[in-house]
């Protein structure tokens, strides 16, 4: 369901439209590439344009209006895009009415013009996270919207968990991002304007909350009387409804006591902490401009884990990097080894266009060969997949406690508090609510369950653990 309130249809009316019967003319297509930035964006636009009459499209040859939500973190999300967007020219020929809005991280303040000649099939260029300035671009509206938009699209099924932007932009410079550049300075959003969007969203069925940022642990910084990140965790917390809080992205640099006071205190602020760490050499981290040390890094996740014993913990890390040896590489595995994350994003540098690495990509004696940077990546991933799994063995015979987020391929998918994938079977509709699942099998990326409900439950339970036992040659 969203938020948004139209000024001319009662509630009921909006909530029996159908979509089948809108025209072509009110239909939109939106596609997003890229970060959980651009999929919350992506979310509000969709509720925005719904709260003013349109409808979703399957197709992009069944819309009038396309947007493309665009990423250019890496060159490869940048050659998807290129891809749709030869796509959609050819449906323009077809339908020359249609409207194409490029939206994202592609468009920065200085390359409109250049892609204004190079890319004809695009009407409109805007800049990330700017869903107002998108959605006056709809040339068909009906309704006008009061309220700013909830990224609740759906009327009939909330989503169980919505991300929310508590910040924009991004203050820092790493060597190899180009974040800054296309998305600007840090801007976060108020406290009051954050906890009652919050509160909308609890009140339309969701259950779970992730607080979104660049640097969500910088948030509140640039407002005045400078709150922090605890202090936001605190006044979203006690919505009555919530069941789940998180956030994401948390830089080490910005990690502080307060903050991992406060996961640790409040119940419903899961035991789940991301915390990009990039690299696991000093040099290294240096040339990155990440602004710590290795050390620091890990007296960090020490201090984290003695607060938050049972908390997940991921990373992510960048190999190839330009000035990456051989021996700087082998500083990020022996850190991946030692701290054994629960999970590991890893990439392969991808040099940006305008970013400090992208300079240092061109001096022979800094370039990691492209070969050798995907044998790291493949060597990192192969590691990490070993340490996940037998981090997830843990989990085996114990009772956890899962968010429901949907079905998925016929059994219902949902996350521990940890965020671990959980699967299991039951007629019942578990949608939005909390099961507890005894884990019968482990894996690097999910666990497998069974309901602990009943003792007949626990007669399969048992029945389930002894299959198992049996097909490994072992005693349960
Ligand atoms: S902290 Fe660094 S990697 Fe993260 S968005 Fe900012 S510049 Fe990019």
């Amino acid at each position: 369901m969203t938020e948004v309130v139209h000024l001319h249809m009662p509630e009921e009316a909006r909530a029996t439209q159908s979509r089948d019967a809108t025209p072509r003319e009110r239909r939109y297509y939106v596609w997003t590439v890229g970060c959980q930035m651009n999929v919350s964006d992506s979310e509000r636009l969709e509720a925005a344009l719904q709260g003013v009459g349109y409808a979703p499209a399957e197709r992009p040859e069944d819309a009038s209006f396309i947007v493309l939500n665009s990423c250019s973190v890496r060159a490869s999300a940048e050659e998807r895009i290129l891809g749709k967007l030869s796509e959609v020219q050819r449906l323009k020929r077809k339908h020359p009415d249609t409207k194409v809005v490029l939206w994202g991280c592609m468009v920065g303040p200085g390359n409109q013009s250049i892609f204004q000649g190079r890319l004809p099939m695009v009407d409109h260029f805007v800049s990330p996270s700017a869903v107002d300035e998108v959605l006056a671009l709809a040339p068909n509206p009906i309704y006008q919207l009061e309220e700013p938009a909830l990224p609740v699209a759906r009327w009939d099924h909330p989503p169980v968990s919505v991300h929310v932007p508590i910040q924009y932009g991004c203050n820092m410079s790493c060597s190899f991002c180009v974040i800054p550049l296309r998305r600007g300075r840090e801007r976060s959003r108020p406290l009051d304007e954050i906890v009652e969007e919050c509160r909308r969203i609890v009140a339309r069925g969701a259950k779970e909350i992730t607080l979104l940022g660049q640097i969500v642990d910088s948030w509140g910084h640039d407002l005045p009387g400078r709150p922090d990140l605890a202090d936001l965790l605190r006044a979203v917390h006690d919505i009555p409804g919530l069941l789940r809080l998180r956030f994401l992205t948390s830089h080490p640099a910005w990690m502080t006591d307060r903050l991992i006071a406060a996961v640790a205190e409040l119940p419903r602020c899961m035991p789940d902490i991301n915390l990009p760490v990039q690299a696991g050499d000093d040099a290294l981290l240096k040339i990155m401009r990440r602004g710590y040390t290795v050390q620091r890094y890990r007296d960090l996740i020490a201090k984290i884990r003695d607060a938050i014993p049972d908390v997940s913990l991921t990373t992510d890390v960048i190999v190839g990097h330009p000035g990456e040896t051989r021996e700087r590489f082998e500083g990020t595995k022996r850190l991946l080894e030692d701290i054994r994350f629960d999970k590991v994003h890893i990439a392969a540098f991808s040099s940006r266009p305008g970013t400090r690495a992208a300079d240092m990509e061109l001096d022979p004696t800094l370039a990691v060969p492209e070969g050798e940077k995907q044998l790291r990546r493949i060597e990192l991933e192969r590691l990490q997949e070993q340490i996940a799994a037998e981090r997830n063995a843990r989990f085996l015979h114990q009772t956890v406690e899962v968010l429901v987020e949907g079905e998925h391929k016929g059994k219902w998918r949902g996350r521990t508090p940890g965020n671990k994938l959980v699967f299991f079977s039951d007629p019942d509709d578990w949608t939005g609510r909390l099961a507890r699942v005894i884990i019968t099998h482990t894996g690097p990326w999910s666990l497998q369950g069974v309901l602990a409900r009943s003792n007949e439950t626990s007669a399969r339970v048992n029945g389930a653990l002894h299959a198992v036992s049996a097909a490994n040659g072992a005693a349960v």
